[in-house]
């Protein structure tokens, strides 16, 4: 058996099990959410495995994993059905038959009565467990996780529900790992987002702060029409890596200055939300080519009651004109797609609902419907407000989706940009 090396013990390996995964029904976000994990624990990863429901590759997956690594994290394969063979995969690797284990069946047992629910005679199996497996607590789900030693690698073995996964991940295994690999040295990252700024306008911006190879490290990654800088620190304490990070942000905001919205978990639809809660102001939308998208995104950010009062798609020129009072007149004249008929959507959605705040959106999404004058990818923009109502004319590239994904999230940060420059 190969030694436990050192270095053994700063890499890690990640396995995701699923018909579903290899077929490409369901992306495998379990993998890429734990790389990151595991690169912040100080564990650089040295690959992802993805294998079908069959015991043999689950088993084969695990044993190559931890060939690799002294640490393997495994994401699937543990309900109670009989495709869930993460169980025995275990077994057949470790050479010992399935038991039941009294404290896992009492975890699931238990489970089942704070639901207040019967307890199907399928879900024993999950209590089934290799004799030298430990179990691992889950404590939001019926499956408890398996920890083993296989080749001489730490084997944890977790739900495939992304929820219950990285709870379990965080609560237990995060731990184990971090004192495993036993620098003490501690990794943390920020990302901090910006939007209507391209990349490499932001890259001219940032400098030197990009160079490669330095503590902290920086970077960019695009998307949907923004940037995010994602900044690593590495330090000697938490204390310390948390300093590295603020005054790289410190640094980054000062270089990209007023395109920067948030960081982290923020959006610019919670970043909004936020700027209206404080303010105690309201937003109404009058939406056409997105059909509703802007009105889901900012009524996906919890608490936004608060300030989101109406969301009206118009998608017919006679619901326009009906529902939101657009002026046939201006219909005829300019069309739908226009300056003026955005700017009445806007001024209209505001006076009718009494919000402090109006967006509107109409544009030609794709891909048919457009012509010389007026693109695939044209949208007009409508803001009405304290100030006024106005309309701004945008053309946006790509398809359909990601040009109604574009048109929401550029509405999104006209009103953001008002808020951050208008007095309260
Ligand atoms: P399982 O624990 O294998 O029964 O997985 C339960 C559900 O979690 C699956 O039906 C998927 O929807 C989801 N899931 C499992 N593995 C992954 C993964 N690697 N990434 C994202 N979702 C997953
Ligand atoms: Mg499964």
């Amino acid at each position: 058996m190969e030694a436990i090396g050192v270095d053994r013990m700063r890499r890690a390996a990640v396995v995701a099990i699923g018909d579903e995964l290899v077929s490409g029904q369901t992306v495998d976000t379990n993998s890429a959410w734990l790389s990151r994990r595991l690169e912040e624990l100080g564990a650089a990863v040295t690959g992802h495995w993805v294998v079908a429901d069959d015991a043999k590759a689950t088993a084969d997956a695990i044993a190559a994993a931890a060939r690799s690594a002294g640490w393997v994290v495994v994401t699937g394969g543990l309900g109670p059905t009989p495709d869930d063979l993460t169980r025995q995969a275990a077994a057949d690797l470790l050479g010992q038959p399935l038991q039941e284990r009294p404290d896992a069946l009492e975890q699931i047992q238990e489970r089942f009565r704070r639901l207040n629910r019967r307890m199907a005679d399928i879900n024993r199996v999950q209590a089934l467990f290799p004799a030298s497996a430990g179990v691992l607590v889950n404590p939001i789900g019926t499956a408890p996780g398996l920890r083993f030693s296989v080749g001489g690698a730490e084997c944890f073995c977790l739900p495939g529900v992304p929820r219950e996964m990285r709870m379990m991940f965080d609560d237990t295994v995060a731990g184990v790992i971090a004192a495993g690999i036993g620098d003490g040295r501690c990794r943390l990252t920020r990302t901090v987002h910006t939007f209507g700024i391209g990349e490499s306008d932001l890259a001219e911006r940032l400098g030197d702060l990009l160079a490669r190879g330095t503590n902290p490290q920086v970077g960019t990654t695009a998307g949907g029409g923004s940037v995010s800088v994602r900044i690593y620190a590495l330090g000697d304490t938490r204390e310390q890596a948390r300093r590295m990070l603020d005054d790289a942000e410190r640094r980054v905001r000062d270089g990209v200055g007023e395109f920067c919205f948030g960081c982290d978990d923020q959006t610019l639809e919670s970043v909004v939300g936020e700027l209206l809660r404080r303010r105690g102001q309201t937003l109404a939308l009058a939406e056409s080519c997105t059909g509703g998208l802007l009105g889901e995104m900012i009524t996906a950010v919890p608490g936004s009651s608060d300030y989101f009062v109406a969301g009206l798609t118009a998608y017919a020129n006679a619901a326009k004109v009906a529902l939101l009072g657009v002026e046939e007149s201006l219909l005829a004249e300019h069309g739908a797609v226009s300056e003026p008929v955005a700017e009445a959507m806007a001024r209209n959605a505001h006076a009718r609902t009494g919000a402090d705040w109006a967006l509107s959106i109409t544009g030609i999404a794709g891909p048919d419907g457009g012509s010389a004058d007026k693109p695939v990818g044209l949208v007009f923009i409508g803001l009405a407000g304290p100030g006024g109502a106005s309309a701004r004319r945008y053309v946006f590239p790509g398809d359909r989706e990601t040009v109604r994904t574009r048109a929401a999230r550029t509405a999104l940060s006209l009103l953001w940009r008002a808020l951050t420059v208008e007095p309260e």
